[in-house]
């Protein structure tokens, strides 16, 4: 993109667009990984994980989830991107259809799209702050309906599930009998309280599928792990499928990602605080800005910015950004229709750099506001 490009130039540019932490794997996850490689654990692994790693993500999640999950109900996989793909192509079919709140992750359309499924978008509105409404959910569903995909909290909006708005979309796939798979990768990542897991709900064992990863909680991007919650019938599934694509996820790297979930989670709180802190910093300046709204990230690592007043587009307007004070943001509209007229900015970056980006932003907006005078849109 053209942000990178004039980076690699060495040119002075911010680069706010980007959803991979700036903050380092903490260092004695690293020396795990280090002594384990050392130690010669370099050979093939199981295809569904190691036995050890399957019982700590069993054990993670009996504890959030308030019930006993199985190490049988748990497959290991390359981050939660493999971990979607795998299960969706375990679970729906050509013809299907898929409701999937929109805008959305980038990814979904595509791997929806291999399975040979459509996938039907239920809008996700600026005026709601992005929150779904169950209603739209319940009238998107169709007899070719199978399954629902939902993230929360939300990439590109911020936007966290409460736990009544679950409990009608659990309501709704129970009603048609949908799978729900669910992409909690920035579920340690919430402000305003803890996640709420749908798994947790009643009736909800049989039909739920989580996806997830140590990605953004871990700051372990590059390590590609995650895996799958759900019956121990998917699983046997994905053991077939993740034999073919995959073959197991390297040792040194789940002897990590144990020590993560066992010995490291007050790291998870430390991130989660850095972002918090970025979150509060982004928008009390945002709020002094003219011509702009803002979302208030209630969860993950993004801050969506309305910027329908200028009268551009999402994607005007990170050109035109891009171009005059060499800050790039990314336009809502490649995420879906709903958000346009949005610019997403990621809190992934050093302090500095956001504060700098904030400086641009504000000199960016107080010249368009400059050149519509005194009876710009917040006038009206
Ligand atoms: N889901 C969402 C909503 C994401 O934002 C991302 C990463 N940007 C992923 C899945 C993929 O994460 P992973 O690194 O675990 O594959």
């Amino acid at each position: 993109n053209q942000a990178g490009r004039r980076i690699r130039k060495g040119e002075d540019v911010i680069n706010l667009s980007i959803g991979d932490p700036d903050l380092s794997t903490p260092p004695e996850i690293v020396d795990v990984a280090v002594d384990s490689l050392r130690r010669g654990r370099t050979h093939y692994a199981h295809t569904l994980g190691d036995p050890e790693l399957q019982e700590a993500l069993a054990r993670t999640y009996s504890r959030e989830l308030g019930r006993t999950i199985a190490p049988d109900q748990v497959a290991v996989t390359a981050g939660a991107q493999n971990a979607l793909f795998a299960a969706l192509l375990c679970l729906i079919d050509q013809g299907d259809e898929v409701i999937v709140p929109e805008p959305t992750y980038v990814t979904y359309e595509a791997v929806i799209g291999t399975t040979g499924a459509t996938q039907v978008p239920v809008s996700l509105r600026p005026e709601n702050h992005f929150h779904l409404d169950p209603a739209e959910l319940a009238a998107a569903v169709t007899p070719k309906t199978r399954a629902i995909v939902i993230n929360t909290p939300h990439n590109p909006t911020g936007a966290v599930m409460t736990r009544a708005v679950l409990e009608e979309v659990a309501k709704i796939a129970q009603a048609h009998d949908l799978w729900v798979v669910v992409d909690e990768v920035y579920s340690s990542l919430t402000y305003e309280g803890d996640h709420f897991f749908i798994a947790s709900l009643p009736g909800m064992a049989e039909r739920c599928v989580i996806v997830s990863s140590l990605s953004k909680s871990y700051a372990m991007t590059g390590w590609r792990l995650g895996w799958v919650v759900g019956p121990p019938d998917l699983i046997g599934h994905l053991d077939n499928l993740l034999g073919c694509m995959l073959y197991g996820s390297p040792p040194f790297v789940q002897d990590a990602a144990i020590h993560a979930l066992e010995n490291a989670t007050q790291r998870v709180s430390e991130m989660r605080e850095i972002y918090r802190r970025r979150r509060d910093f982004v928008c009390g300046r945002l709020a002094a800005m003219p011509l702009i709204a803002y979302h208030r990230p209630e969860g993950g690592m993004f801050a969506m910015i309305d910027v329908r007043a200028t009268g551009m587009s999402g994607q005007d307007f990170a050109l035109a950004l891009l171009r005059d004070e060499g800050l790039a943001l990314l336009p809502g509209e490649g995420f879906g229709p709903s958000a346009a007229g949005h610019v997403r900015l990621s809190l992934v970056s050093k302090d500095a750099d956001l504060a700098a980006g904030c400086d641009r932003l504000q000199r960016f907006l107080e010249g368009l506001s400059k050149g519509r005078g005194a009876a710009g849109p917040n006038a009206a």
